[in-house]
């Protein structure tokens, strides 16, 4: 958003067909440096160069290599979406000058993934039973730079929400990662093709976390909210499952699913979202939802 300069970078989203991590090519906002790095990130302990064209798309990266362009990517795409939906710079809640960007931390042993505001930094370590690397997952990527983020825009919400707002919080964290995917028209026909034209299916983009699970490949899905929730991680799939269904119909109803429509969809939910957040008020959230709500129809691939 502060400028116009763009690059290619590589991301990596799971394949559950043959379960495995795929690689895609994006754009990605800036010119990042060694690292990669900019002036809102940094990725510890990683010297991954740009090429001769200012890009981070290697074939040949190692696997730590390319975790380290892929965490980069998803975290400054993340950014690029709450800016674009904000219409202003996010600027961390710690950040005094360049040397007080975020910190990416890939491999931590004690920790699955958070944000700390403490140490300017979302961590990365493992989960499941044999551990996995959450570095790798775009969904645990985006969620955790979105906490970051809500942190930014409402400064020490995480050390005071209350229940619900903690919810929202979780809520918005997890739509973050599906609302990077749905406004890149590669990333969307793919996951069209996927679930054959149905996003309602379940996806990779409905699936929070896919490649993760204990006992099943997902940490928390969009289209299945849990009704008889106890804890705010539960609660969440019922706002997040909510606002995939409204954001699937207009995507469905759209003949072509723009830059620019997505850009108006995801400012609206960003917005209403923030404002749910701020004023504990989810009622009004819903019922906003709920009068842009219409029936949902079969997607084909060619509308995205
Ligand atoms: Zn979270």
């Amino acid at each position: 958003m502060r400028d116009n300069a763009s690059c290619r970078m590589l991301i990596r989203l799971w394949n559950s067909k043959l379960e495995q991590w795929d690689t895609e090519e994006v754009t990605v906002p800036g010119k990042p440096g060694i690292g990669p790095s900019d002036e809102y990130l940094i990725v510890s302990d990683s010297f991954v160069e740009p090429d001769e064209n200012g890009n981070f798309i290697n074939e040949s990266y190692t696997e730590e290599e390319l975790d380290a362009v892929h965490a980069f990517a998803t975290a400054r795409l993340t950014i690029d979406l709450w800016e674009n939906a904000l219409g202003h710079i996010i600027s961390w809640p710690w950040c005094n000058s360049i040397e007080d960007r975020m910190c990416i931390h890939l491999y931590n042993e004690l920790v699955d993934a958070v944000f700390r505001k403490s140490e300017q930094a979302i961590i990365f370590g493992t989960t499941g039973n044999p551990p996995k690397y959450t570095c790798k997952s775009f969904d645990i990527v985006s969620h955790e730079t979105t906490h970051a983020i809500i942190e930014s825009v409402l400064p020490s919400i995480h050390e005071n929400a209350g229940e619900l707002q903690y919810t929202l919080v979780e809520s918005a964290s997890d739509l973050s990662p599906i609302l990077v995917q749905t406004s890149i028209p590669g990333l969307l026909k793919k996951a069209i093709r996927d679930t054959h034209k149905n996003l309602m299916e379940t996806s990779f983009i409905s699936e929070f976390g896919e490649g993760f699970g204990i006992n099943k490949n997902e940490i928390r899905n969009a289209l299945f909210p849990e009704l008889n929730a106890d804890n705010y991680y539960q609660r969440s799939t019922i706002i997040t499952n909510f606002i995939y269904v409204w954001l699937v119909n207009l995507i469905t109803l759209s003949k072509k699913y723009s830059k620019s429509k997505a850009s108006k969809n995801n400012s609206f939910i960003i917005k209403n979202l923030l404002s749910a957040i701020k004023y504990r008020n989810q009622n009004s959230l819903f019922r906003l939802f709920q009068n842009h709500v219409s029936k949902a129809q079969p997607l084909h691939p060619q509308q995205s």
